[in-house]
Parts: structure tokens; sequence; C-alpha cells
């Protein structure tokens, strides 16, 4: 006998609080089987998870159905090589009219030119019922940098309103070191330095040091970097190098970063003069400009020739300076150009000295000089009428005019400003000491 027939007699016994028995214990039962039935439906049930009215949880005509907007969707897409904001919203089949809108929205507080290949753009989008390419947007989120992002939403079939988020970041400081064997970047690397505090640290060197010719085996290196973090100790980029120190034969070559009061950014070494050297244009003191670069009438020869460098007038034995730091590439007898003397500044650029009447004891090819140091002496060596100095920069391996050569002044801290960055190099070198390379 089953339930509802057992539960039937004993109502037809006990009526009328059998009649009260049947209702309270079969209606449950029918509805729990009618709302599994529903259940098993996907196409009403999914509606559940969006914010619509309860009501659509109740059985719905299939008919019925279709006049409800199909659902919104959220997408993470990424910016592709070449693309642009509105081609990327175009791919994800929104609506051209929306999209141009939405882009008009977001550009008051981003530009949409700045949209980087990779950067994650998150979109919530609904489909309209009808033909392709109609997607509606209803938000979108730009993040240009960890420390804001741009949220648009839409209001109504027309406007969007933009909100900006700012987001607090974290610096913190670590610092590597070690010994070159072959070369900086292989060393640099082999101890955990971040390949772009590595570039960094070349690039702030990149005025004195050539990094293919001027390290040898035995230098070392010491960098402070930052890394930055989100509030919640989320690792968001690499920072600045705040502290970098290249170690050239013994020699100590430290540099700091220092904002100056004025908001110039720049690296300074210890005695508050900046990396980004200028070279000298005239490495000679009290000598007189006897021919400048370009043609002229050559005074031994007599024909017309390039002259590739400038020519300063100056008794015999007048000290001459080296141009920048840097180190020799070349030393000694050079035909026409009698004694001679090169040295290369970073990468790109050489200098040149020729008729040296003797060099400087203690240069040698492969030594580092400091900008200003004493190479040699003024002199008529080769082919030359009388004493002075020919002194050619070469960019690239080809002589360029030292006069017309525009290069970053060599600024040098002074007063107020000097003992500003000097408590800053203290504490900089207090931070470097105070760390511990397994602080990772
Ligand atoms: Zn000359």
């Amino acid at each position: 006998m089953s339930l509802v027939r057992k539960i039937v007699n004993v109502a037809l016994r006990k009526a009328p609080l059998g009649l009260l028995v049947v209702v309270t214990s079969i209606l449950p039962l029918l509805i729990f089987d009618w709302r599994s039935t529903n259940a098993a439906r996907p196409n009403v049930n999914k509606y559940s998870f969006y914010n619509t009215p309860a009501i659509r949880l109740l059985p719905v005509d299939p008919v019925l159905e279709k006049d409800f907007p199909p659902p919104t969707f959220t997408k993470k897409v990424k910016v592709g090589k070449d693309d642009t904001l509105i081609n990327l919203l175009k791919r994800e089949g929104v609506a051209l009219e929306n999209a141009h809108k939405a882009v008009k929205a977001l550009s008051k507080f981003y530009d949409p030119r700045r949209t980087k290949p990779g950067q994650e753009i998150t979109l919530v989008l609904t489909p309209q019922t009808s033909g392709p390419n109609n997607n509606i947007i209803q938000r979108m989120v730009v993040r240009p940098s960890i420390y804001n992002e741009i949220t648009i939403a839409l209001i109504d079939d027309q406007r969007f309103r933009v909100s900006k988020q700012t987001f607090a970041v974290k610096r913190r400081l670590f610092k590597e070191n070690g010994s070159i064997k072959t070369s900086l970047y292989e060393a640099a690397i082999k101890s955990g330095v971040p390949k772009p505090i590595l570039m960094e640290l070349i690039r702030i060197y990149s005025w004195d040091v050539d990094f293919q010719r001027g390290i040898r085996v035995g230098d070392k290196f010491e960098v402070l970097f930052e890394k930055l973090f989100t509030e919640n100790g989320k690792f968001a980029r690499f920072g600045n190098v705040v502290y970098g120190n290249l170690i050239l034969r013994g020699e100590n070559n430290p540099l700091y970063r220092y904002r100056t009061s004025k908001g110039i950014i720049g690296y300074f070494d210890n005695k508050g003069k900046s990396a980004r050297k200028a070279l000298m244009r005239t490495p000679i003191n009290g000598a007189r400009l006897s021919s400048g670069f370009g043609k002229r009438r050559h005074p031994i020869l007599g024909y017309n020739k390039l002259h590739r460098g400038v020519d300063f007038s100056a008794p015999r034995g007048t000290p001459v300076y080296a141009a920048g730091s840097g180190s020799i590439v070349k030393k000694g007898r050079n035909g026409a150009y009698g004694n001679y003397i090169r040295v290369r500044h970073g990468s790109k650029f050489e200098t040149a000295y020729a008729h040296l009447s003797r060099f400087k004891p203690g240069i040698r090819i492969g030594a580092r000089v400091r900008q200003g140091a004493i190479i040699g002496y003024v002199g008529s060596t080769g082919r030359s009428t009388g004493p002075h100095l020919h002194y050619e920069i070469l960019k690239n391996n080809t002589q360029i005019n030292p006069l017309r050569l525009k290069m970053p002044s060599g600024k040098r801290l002074a007063g107020n400003e000097l003992a500003l960055f000097s408590s800053v190099q203290a504490k900089l070198e207090q931070q470097y000491t105070a760390l511990d390379t397994n602080h990772k």
C-alpha cells in the first residue's frame, strides 16, 4: 500500500482531522517534486546567477523566455601587439557606437593611446538579442599602472560614469653583490640581480665604463634596488637602482640616486658629480683654438683636406686632460698623429689626443682614467708645424665636431644641495650595509 493511500485511508477514518493531515503531508511532496523538475532545466536556472528579480526562479513558459535579455558576462582580455583599444573592443563584439562612447568616457582619466601590449582589461558585457558586434559594455576596468585603476559603468543607454581609484604601493630595498669572472652581465644574473635592475645599472654606468672592454676578472659590483609591492603584499614590479658600485681594479666607483630640490633625478658620485658627464670640449687649460673641424688647406701638405679634429695652440709641456672618465685604448706613436692617446668613454664615445711631447707616467693601455686627469703634455710630434694639441671626439668610431657635440651637462651639486645629497648618500650606504643579500 502506497504512502499516499495509507494517509488517505487514515484521513477517511478520522476526518475532518484527516483532511488537515492530507493537506500538510502531500502538498510539500508535490512542491518538492515540482521544484526539482525545474532545477533540471538549465535555461531557467542560470538566471539565478544574475541580479534579476526572484520571480524568475519560478517556472517560466519556454516561449516567454526568449523575451528576457541574455545574461551579462565578465571577460578579461589582454591587449595584443599593435592593438588599439577600439580594435580590441571590436574584436570582443562590442557595438561600435558603444565602444566609441566607452573610450571617450575612459579618456577623462586615461589616454587610450597609451594602451600597451599585454595590458589586461576587464569587460562586463551584455549581448544584444540580434546581430553580430552587438555587445554592450556595462562596465570596463583599465589598470594603466599599479597605482591606479579606471572604471567606467553604463548608467543609461547613452552615458558612462567614470571613476578612478588610487592604490598605495610599498617600496622595499634589496641588495646584491658579486665578483666578475667573465662579464658583469653573467656575474649579476648569477648572483640574482633581476634583469631590469641590471639593465638600469649598466645604463647609469655607461658614461664611464665600456662593458665589453672595461671590465676585468676580479672586478666587483654592488647594487641596492627597489621592489614595489601592492597593499596586500603582492609583488608588482621592480623599482629603481638607488645605489650602485663598480669596483674596478680595486677602485670604488659608487653612484647614488638623488632627486635635486628642483626635482631633477639623477645619479651622482661620492663627490656629488653627475654620472651623465659631458666630454670636455677643451681638455686643456689656457689654450687657444687654432684650427677648427672641417675642410681646410693643410699647413704642411698644402692641399684641401678634412680636418677631423680641433687644434689648440699651447706651449710645449702644457698638461692635457682626459675629456671624460674611461679607459685608455691606444697609447704610443701613431704616424702623422705623433705621440697619441685614445680614451674610450662607455660604448659610444672615444676621444683622441695627438702630437703630445710625452705621456703622463703610469698611463698605459687598459688603465682607467677619470675625467680631468692629466694623461700627457702638449708637443709637436708627428706631422705638425708647432706645439699644439690635436683633439678628436669619435662617436661610433667616426670623428665628429667636438664644438658642436650636444651632450648632457656634467652637473655638479654644490652648497646646500651637496649637503642634502650627502645625507642621502650616507643613508643609502647605511641601508646597503644593514641589508643582507639573503633578505629576499
Ligand atoms: Zn689637428
